[in-house]
């Protein structure tokens, strides 16, 4: 059914325009009824017509019949009176008259043509059995009457054996009469009404085009809209609140709008922010080297120092770089992951003992918990980048001699991995920030510890490519608790 339909609006590409629809629709609700009236009308017309002849007719020739009787015409047919109301009533209704006596031979014909013949016929039969009948010949345009001539036999009459009341039938009245004038009367109220039909039907056409234009307006306004948004025009939401549907459609863009919005800013933040990162590094350098060049029998001591800052400087760049460069290959390799067998708990492990060295220099415990080991199937690249984001941030967000527990544990859905420190904690109101890109809590505190605020936001974006979750629990001067959560069997989309 659907297919059909879409066919069709293939075929006929113009019925996919709403103002040709609703132009269409307008024109068959004034018109459909209109002819369908002027057809009825006339119809009904025509019947009834017929209908109050034939009764004026059968009327009349009850009386002519009556007379029949009283003037004893069957027998006789000479009678001036009757004869002269036969025929007028013949010339009255434009017909013929035929008088038949009970041995079916014709008495009187008001054309002279057949009298004294016999005529044998079904009607003519069974109106000597006292049928009143009639019978409509359309493709000839008259009507055929055939009235019994009924004697009542009176008290004077009667008889033993022909008692009062007896009905006695003497022969019919055989009528045709010509339905020409409603035929012709018909004829004059269709062509008027095809008139009428005519202008309404131009009539129609205007109001068509002028409804349905006035119906599309507000979805030309929509358009308009939309497209002074595209021309830059506008950043305030649009509305056109003639219809609930073209405020829905509205409402929809506006949202949508809305999120571009939000998009666009973060793109300007992310680039800012970049710059600004990639900036400070190169600025310090700067600085020192000037501060170099300017002076005069500066000791090689002073060289050196320079140099190392310097040098951590470079470092610090470099690492912006990398980090950047991870994130960007991670947008656009999203489906590019290179999934395997990982032994979770091995992988931690090794880890661990990576970033033991730098534990140390604080005195920071790293622990380990598995209760179980878990083997899964993801990227090994990528959940390495989990840990070490999670246990880095653990070991430089605490306090000396704190400890950091890595907990590893699975059902038979998912495995998850518990990142404990007993740090300083995140305040509340910045631990939805944290996942953002270069966005560090404290700014002035962290300048102290190394970083460049896109740990955590690869981290999300490596736990997302695996259709996982990262939350984080952070209770301020006692630590923070990072739980990921990632399917067993990394799943397709
Ligand atoms: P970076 O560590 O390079 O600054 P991250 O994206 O890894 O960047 O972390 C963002 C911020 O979140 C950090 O600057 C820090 O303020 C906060 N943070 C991350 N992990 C912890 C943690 N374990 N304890 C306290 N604060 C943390």
């Amino acid at each position: 059914m659907r297919e059909a339909s879409k066919k069709i609006l293939l075929r006929f590409k113009w019925l996919r325009s709403l103002r040709a629809r609703l132009f269409v629709i307008i024109f068959l609700i004034g018109f459909i009824p209109s002819a369908i009236m002027r057809y009825a009308t006339i119809a009904s017309y025509e019947d009834r017509g017929i209908d109050v002849r034939r009764s004026d007719v059968q009327n009349q020739l009850k009386i002519i019949a009556d007379h029949l009787i009283k003037y004893n015409y069957l027998l006789d047919s000479s009678s001036e009176i009757v004869n002269a109301e036969l025929n007028q009533m013949a010339n009255l209704y434009d017909g013929r008259i035929l008088v038949i006596n009970g041995a079916l031979r014709v008495i009187k014909d008001t054309y002279n043509l057949i009298e004294g013949k016999s005529i044998v016929s079904e009607q003519v039969i069974r109106g000597l059995r006292g049928a009143n009948l009639s019978n409509y010949d359309q493709a000839n345009r008259y009507i055929e009457i055939v009235t019994p001539i009924i004697e009542t036999v009176s008290a004077l009459n009667a008889s033993p054996e022909i008692p009062e009341g007896t009905e006695i039938i003497h022969g019919v009245i055989l009528t045709s009469v010509s339905s020409d004038s409603i035929n012709t009367t018909r004829e004059i109220l269709a062509r008027k009404s095809a008139i009428v039909e005519t202008i309404l039907f131009f009539l129609l056409i205007a109001i068509a085009i002028i409804g349905a234009n006035i119906l599309v307006i507000p979805f030309d306004r929509v358009t308009r809209a939309i497209s002074q948004v595209k021309e830059g025009l506008f950043d305030e939401p649009i509305t056109v609140t003639d219809y609930t549907e073209t405020e829905h459609i509205l409402d929809a863009f506006n949202q949508l709008l809305k999120r571009m919005k939000v998009i666009d800013d973060s793109r300007n933040e992310f680039v800012s922010n970049v710059s600004h990162e990639l900036k400070t590094p190169i600025t310090s350098m700067k600085v020192l080297a000037d501060s170099l060049i300017t002076q005069n029998d500066v000791p090689v001591e002073i060289y050196h120092e320079f140099l190392v800052d310097i040098a951590a400087e470079i470092e610090r760049e470099d690492k912006i770089i990398n980090d950047l460069l991870t994130l960007v290959k991670m947008d656009k390799s999203a489906a590019l992951l290179n999934i395997g067998i990982v032994d979770i708990n091995a992988l931690t492990e090794i880890v661990l003992k990576r970033l033991r060295p730098i534990a140390r220099k604080k005195d920071i415990e790293l622990v380990l918990e598995s209760t179980r080991e878990v083997i899964a199937v993801a990227d090994e690249v990528k959940i390495s980048l989990i840990l070490t984001n999670l246990i880095e941030n653990a070991i430089k967000y605490n306090k000396e001699q704190g400890t950091v527990t890595v907990t590893i544990n699975a059902d038979h859905q998912f495995f998850t991995i518990e990142v404990k420190d007993t740090g300083n904690g995140i305040p509340e109101d910045t631990v939805d920030r944290i996942f953002e890109r270069f966005y560090r809590v404290d700014k002035s505190h962290s300048r102290e510890i190394a970083g460049t605020g896109l740990g955590l936001a690869i981290t999300k974006n490596a736990v997302m490519l695996h259709m996982g979750t990262i939350n984080v629990a952070s209770t301020l001067g006692e630590g923070t608790i990072f739980t990921v959560k990632i399917p067993l069997n990394y799943i397709t989309k």
